[in-house]
């Protein structure tokens, strides 16, 4: 038997061998494939509340949910019965309907500098709005993105750091033309000299910085004291707008998101918002948002182009409503007791066993850094982690039936309806995990020799 996956998935693997036939890797989106930690992506056949059901009739704790959207837990009974009554009523008009205005109200309303929204189907759709809005806002071209943030699969937001700062980036994704990976400018995370020398160098060029407001595609590397602050202050000092990118953060971190929790700030507010994940309530509704003097430059009212057949879908809309509705002070308290229970455990057993790690958090969104680290700031302390000691340790969980995010680059998502229960089996799996991770550190350590 493989010694690093001591259990069989055999229904998963024959679907996931079927797959690979029709489908690149076998899957929908690369991550879940499970390369980065070896071994079978589980298929599910069903999800309730805080578990995964896979097609081996397994049951997991579920600590991705769907990488964000999931934060009442699964086929929530109330959210269920709002996308039976939606659908019931038609499934896509092409035309408005009134959900579309509740939902960009219940996000004006959330978020305090939004003053007008316009939805769309993935967050990847709404950061490569937002850039062109801002490009035709500023009648500029240039932008600002950080390394190891993540804003879709945007051809010029895909471009990740080369060395030293304000580099101009290489396609790093064959596909992506150096033309339009050329006008970004690729910085290091929570480094505000870097920002500065590239406002210094191309100031008058740069239409905007975007950001993750508290970038959790990397692990969770939430900002630095004033560095929001700073990227506020040097892009009003060029008259560059600031894209705060909370598809991630957004609803999550608190009831108006990353902002809800750091702002307000004394040098102003993000000009434009993009969020996503947690406000379609798990189906495919997304938006970008802002003052209303820059979302005035957006077709119909103003020339910068932009438009879906699906946008704001009558059922997807149902769905995010019934979700932000539900996402009251008490559940926001509930996300943040599961986390601290969680991450504290995660801390005695790794410490137990001498594995070296750090746990950050941006609210209840959290990550475990397998690095000898006090503290990761930016993508190459994220990448400097004990990749080996981390896919042990995620496998010794999967193992004992619970599903973390197959990658060590991730954060971890709890929900609302991760009951007492639900944590308690998490919680009890730990200390095997870091076993398992204590001895994967020896094997590496063996191997270098
Ligand atoms: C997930 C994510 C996106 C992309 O959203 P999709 O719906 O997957 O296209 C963009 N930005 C951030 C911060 C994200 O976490």
């Amino acid at each position: 038997m493989n010694r690093a996956y001591p259990y069989e998935a055999p229904a998963s693997a024959a679907l996931l061998q079927r797959a690979r036939a029709v489908t690149p890797g076998g899957v929908n989106s690369p991550v879940r494939a499970f390369k980065a930690v070896g071994g079978t992506p589980r298929f599910v056949v069903r999800a309730k509340g805080p578990y995964l059901y896979d097609a081996d009739g397994r049951e997991y704790v579920d600590l991705v949910g769907s990488w964000g959207p999931m934060i009442l837990g699964h086929a929530h009974p109330e959210v269920l019965d709002a996308v039976r009554q939606a659908a019931a009523d038609g499934f896509s008009f092409g035309t408005p309907s009134e959900n579309e205005v509740a939902l960009a109200e219940e996000i004006v309303a959330r978020v305090e500098p939004v003053e007008q929204v316009r939805l769309v189907s993935s967050g990847t759709e709404a950061t490569m709005s937002a850039i062109r809005l801002a490009r035709g806002f500023t009648g500029r071209s240039k932008v600002v993105k950080f390394a190891g943030c993540y804003h879709g699969h945007v051809d010029s937001l895909l471009a990740s750091a080369g060395s030293g700062l304000a580099t101009f980036a290489l396609p790093d994704s064959p596909g992506v033309t150096g033309a339009s990976a050329a006008d970004t400018i690729v910085l290091p995370y929570n480094d505000v000299a870097a920002v500065q020398a590239a406002f210094e160098q191309h100031g008058d060029q740069i239409a905007a910085v975007i950001t993750e407001a508290a970038p959790g595609n990397m692990g969770v590397v939430p900002p630095l004291e004033g560095f929001t602050q700073a990227l506020l202050g040097i892009t009003r000092a060029h008259g560059a707008l600031l894209v705060s990118d909370e598809v991630m953060t957004g609803f999550r971190c608190s009831r108006a998101g990353w902002y809800g929790l750091d702002g307000p700030y004394a040098e102003g507010a993000p000009d434009l918002f993009t969020f996503g994940k947690v406000m379609g309530g798990g189906f495919p509704a997304a938006a970008f948002a802002g003052r209303a003097e820059v979302m005035a430059h957006l077709a119909p009212d103003g020339p910068v182009y932009q438009a879906g057949t699906l946008s704001g879908n009558p059922v997807a809309t149902a769905a995010g409503l019934a979700t932000l509705a539900r996402c009251t002070d008490d559940v926001y308290a509930r996300l943040g007791a599961v986390t601290a229970q969680i991450s504290a455990q995660v801390q005695t057993c790794l410490r137990a066993e001498g594995v070296p790690h750090v746990v950050q958090y941006a609210g209840s969104m959290f990550s475990v850094f397998f690095t000898d680290a006090d503290q990761v700031s930016d993508y190459d302390g994220a990448r400097a982690q004990d990749l080996p000691a981390f896919a042990a340790f995620f496998h010794a969980m999967l193992s004992q039936g619970v599903h973390l995010p197959p990658s060590a680059f991730e954060a971890w998502f709890v929900s609302a309806s991760h009951d007492e229960a639900a944590v308690e089996r998490v919680l009890a799996a730990l200390p095997a995990a870091a076993r398992a991770a204590a001895a994967a550190g020896g094997d590496k350590a063996m191997a270098q020799q």
